[in-house]
């Protein structure tokens, strides 16, 4: 068993020697039996918040409310939830309450893929109550139950179908699928910070092409924000070969480059996302990179504008698309920029005022500009004395 799950072993047994039931349950045991790496283990237990409270000296209530107590234990945080059921779906979204129950079968049932309801004691033993172990090896993603009624019941599943059909490289399950392209305007109903969550990882998942091609088929494309009409745009990403994402910024950098390049429309498309500030600047400037590559004009400005983060996310997308450059380049062309940001400039406004070459106001702001895309296009040097004398020419001239 992976480190994560030995060193929480002592947690899971405390439970079970107080009478009550432990498991580890969710990611963490499909991605353990798949092979892969695990970031977190969640725990569901048979005992009730208060319960787990008075098994632990020190622990956190943080979602108390849905049955959710952390438990710190060798200076890290283990979340331990009681088994639940979940009732009165409606609106198509989360559950009006949550039971607490006593029954793992219960807690089970509510859950949303085969692959994602195993539960594993502390001992390894795993209980597989919907056949996951056959879907894994049949590498599909089967709704636990009838997946119309889930579907109904959380309309968000269906995202998380195409999430892990990119993640896992699996199949949908043709009845499942057949669901999510009955019920695939229920999508509507669902807070869009939570699609774009799901649609962020499906984008990073190992196979986003799976991903999008389903989202395509079932019309969930639809019942997203702003995707109804791309989709010819969205097509012609499913023949990017090679089509590998690393970040977040990559994902919206790719999908608004392939829609538009206007400005206005890429900030429209994020906003209707609800993408956050700094994920709209990093996608401007990293569409401002891919433009300028894509005309070989990706000059010393555009890359002290853009940056060093966002030139190497536009390259990995240009690379995509078939107009990248080495790393090494981009590296190497980055490193020859004789500034990488305004404070290294030899002057600066201060000491502009301190010599009595510019009083403070707008003529400051413009010469400072003037002065370092001078720099930054090689055609003074980032000399202090050269740089004054420019400074004081430029004040001269506008006397
Ligand atoms: P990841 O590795 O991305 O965290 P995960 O399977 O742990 O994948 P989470 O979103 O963290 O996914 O959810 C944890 C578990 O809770 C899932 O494995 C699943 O059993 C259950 N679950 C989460 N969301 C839902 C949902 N909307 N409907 C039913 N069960 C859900
Ligand atoms: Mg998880």
């Amino acid at each position: 068993l992976p480190k994560d799950f030995t060193q929480a072993r002592p947690v899971l047994q405390r439970v079970e020697q107080a009478g009550f039931q432990a498991y580890f349950v969710g990611g963490s045991v499909r991605d353990t039996i798949l092979g892969d790496h695990i970031h977190d283990v969640d725990i569901a237990s048979s005992a009730y918040p208060q319960e787990i409270k008075s098994l632990f000296h020190r622990t956190v209530d943080t979602g108390i409310e849905h049955g959710t107590v952390m438990v710190l234990y060798h200076g890290r945080g283990y979340e331990i939830t009681t088994f639940r059921t979940e009732s009165g779906y409606q609106d198509y979204r989360r559950p009006d309450h949550v039971t607490f129950v006593r029954s793992l079968s219960e807690d089970l049932k509510r859950r949303d893929f085969t692959i994602n309801a195993f539960a594993m004691r502390e001992n390894g033993d795993v209980t597989d109550l919907f056949h996951g172990m056959d879907d894994i090896k049949k590498r599909l993603i089967r709704a636990v139950g009838d997946p119309n009624q889930r579907f109904n019941e959380d309309a968000l599943r269906m995202m998380r179908a195409v999430r892990f059909a990119s993640k896992l490289n699996f199949r949908i399950e043709p009845k499942t699928l057949a669901a999510i392209k009955k019920h695939s305007p229920l999508l509507k109903k669902i807070a869009v910070e939570r699609i774009h969550s799901e649609f962020v990882k499906m984008m990073l998942g190992q196979a986003p092409k799976v991903g999008l091609l389903q989202m395509l088929k079932t019309n969930l494309y639809q019942f997203v924000p702003v995707f109804n009409r791309y989709f010819h745009d969205l097509n012609q990403i499913l023949s990017i070969p090679n089509l590998k994402l690393d970040n977040e910024d990559q994902v919206w950098a790719l999908i608004a480059y392939m829609f538009d390049d206007r400005k206005k429309q890429i900030n429209q498309l994020l906003k209707a996302w609800k993408s956050s500030n700094e994920v709209i600047r990093n996608v401007n400037l990293i569409i401002l990179a891919l433009n300028r590559m894509k005309s070989n004009q990706l000059d010393a400005m555009t890359m002290f504008k853009v940056g060093y983060d966002a030139l190497c996310d536009a390259n990995h997308i240009a690379d995509m698309l078939g107009f990248g450059m080495s790393h090494q380049q981009i590296k190497d062309d980055y490193q020859s920029l004789p500034i990488t940001s305004r404070n290294q400039l030899k002057i600066n406004g201060k000491i502009l005022i301190k010599d009595h070459i510019l009083k403070p106001g707008p003529m400051l702001g413009k010469v400072l500009n003037t002065i370092e895309s001078n720099v930054i296009n090689g055609k003074v040097a980032n000399d202090k004395a050269k740089l004054i004398q420019l400074a004081q020419k430029m004040s001269g001239m506008n006397k």
